[in-house]
């Protein structure tokens, strides 16, 4: 058995993986201050519920988007709709897509002791034995293989260039 190398830890150097980043996202025409913001006011059935989110740090964002109504379709769409998200983030942010890529082939999860088992994989002593179905861990690596195929054909098609002048 070959030692498996993991990032479970979204914090410290490998904050920049966790919603909760500082980190300017526009999306749907507005502007948040992090991940987490965008996402808990894309939840929101009426737009007009949206414009206080633009402003908050990510508590405070989870915290409000607990008390927001929810669109009707909002279960379907939510794990799409981070996926965009993630897109957002780490395309507009260069130096923060550099940092992911620069996680190679490591498995990524945002393990957690807030029972979050859905996002991430909560580790308490309660929730130990259930595993964690880790979609944004899913969505980031995901995301990451995308990118990294974009880059490798981006160098193959420039060595084709210099090939043939
Ligand atoms: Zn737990």
């Amino acid at each position: 058995m070959g030692t498996t190398y993991e990032i479970r830890s979204f914090r410290g150097v490998f904050a920049f993986l966790s919603n909760f980043f500082p980190c300017t996202i526009i999306y749907d025409g507005q502007t948040y201050l992090n991940l987490e913001a965008a996402f808990q006011a894309a939840k929101c059935a009426d737009p007009a519920d949206r414009a206080p989110f633009q402003s908050m740090d990510a508590a405070a964002a989870k915290r409000l988007g607990r008390s927001v109504t929810l669109r009707p379709d909002w279960e379907l769409i939510k794990l799409p709709i981070l996926a965009e998200l993630v897109s957002v983030k780490f395309t507009s942010h260069p130096a923060l897509l550099k940092n992911l890529l620069a996680t190679g082939d490591l498995y990524l999860s945002e393990d957690n002791t807030w029972h979050d088992n859905y996002y991430g994989n909560c580790v308490c002593p309660r929730c130990r034995n259930i595993p964690g179905q880790n979609y944004l861990g899913h969505i980031l690596m995901r995301f990451r293989d995308q990118q990294r195929l974009v880059l490798n054909n981006r160098q193959e098609n420039n060595h084709i260039k210099e090939a043939v002048q």
